[in-house]
């Protein structure tokens, strides 16, 4: 699903956003682990002001393990509360109940003491910009298949709750959040990691963006891929050899670009250069 923004769409998520928040604890909070901040909504913070919150970092099997690890310890050291996560295989999902039962320990205690005796289960909504796997999600904690849409326009659906364990329940439809646009960087890694159709932008840029990052990060898995004997200075070059080891040749001589990009973008996206990450937290630092 891509969707194109417009500042009354935006307006409008905010506030069916802020609609939901009056129902709920705690927010999970979704991002792509390969990018974790280019897949934040810019103004996060402030929409869920007040609400405890739970950063999910998702699609961490695809991620690069090591970097996760870096964000996981960065956003923890921000007062983020973060676990890692694949939803489509479950996998560290099982310690959200726990996670949001401490988040709200404080509310509840205090409910408790004004007399509101009566126990009940931590409510929570999931939030996040399209694509990051907030119906994954939500169906593997559901443990069943349940159509997950986003609110459409004069559809009114009535709001479930999802049963999570014993003390925990999920909104059914989740707060779907605009991503940033002010830097272009942001846009190519969100096409990168398929958050955007790549469609919307030039193929070639895409993974001209991509190869320059692991000519810095990930250089011996591309000389290995590509069978290159050494990684060119240039990555235009670098593309050049990629494009002559694939065959990628038109008439002339010349390099197929688009040819090349999809080759490149198809292998990084099964996987065949390994577990990637497109950001590190010291790249933010300066
Ligand atoms: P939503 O728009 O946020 O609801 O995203 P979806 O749940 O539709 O997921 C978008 C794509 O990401 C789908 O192809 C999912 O199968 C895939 N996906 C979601 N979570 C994971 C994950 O943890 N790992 C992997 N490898 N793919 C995932």
């Amino acid at each position: 699903m891509t969707i194109q923004w417009f500042p009354g769409h935006m307006a409008k998520a905010r506030r069916e956003i802020t609609e939901k928040l009056k129902l709920i604890d705690v927010v999970f909070e979704l991002v792509d682990a390969r990018v974790p901040l280019a897949s934040r909504n810019p103004m996060i913070d402030e929409i869920t002001a007040g609400k405890p919150r739970l950063l999910l970092l998702n699609k961490a099997d695809m991620a690069d393990p090591e970097v996760t690890k870096l964000w996981s310890d960065y956003f923890e050291q921000k007062g983020l509360p973060v676990l890692v996560i694949n939803s489509k295989t479950g996998q560290g999902i099982n310690r959200i109940e726990t996670k949001a039962k401490e988040l709200v320990k404080e509310k509840f205690d205090k409910m408790r003491a004004k007399g509101i005796v009566k126990p009940r289960a931590v409510r929570a909504l999931i939030l996040g910009i399209p694509n990051v796997g907030k119906s994954t999600l939500i169906n593997r904690m559901a443990g069943k298949n349940i159509a997950v849409t986003g609110d459409k326009p004069g559809v009114t659906k009535k709001q479930q709750w999802i049963k999570v364990g014993t003390a925990l329940e999920l909104l059914d439809t989740p707060g779907i959040l605009w991503p940033k646009f002010e830097d272009p960087s942001i846009g190519l890694k969100l096409a990168v990691t398929g958050a955007i159709k790549e469609t919307l932008l030039d193929f070639s840029e895409i993974v001209l963006f991509a190869l320059k990052y692991f000519k810095v990060h990930y250089p011996a898995r591309l000389q290995d891929r590509y069978n290159l004997e050494s990684i060119p200075e240039d990555p235009i070059v670098l593309f050049d050899e990629i494009g002559k080891k694939r065959g990628c040749l038109m008439s002339g001589g010349y390099i197929d670009y688009e040819k090349t990009a999809e080759i490149v973008l198809r292998d990084i996206r099964s996987e065949k250069l390994g577990r990637l990450s497109y950001e590190r937290p010291k790249d933010f630092i300066q």
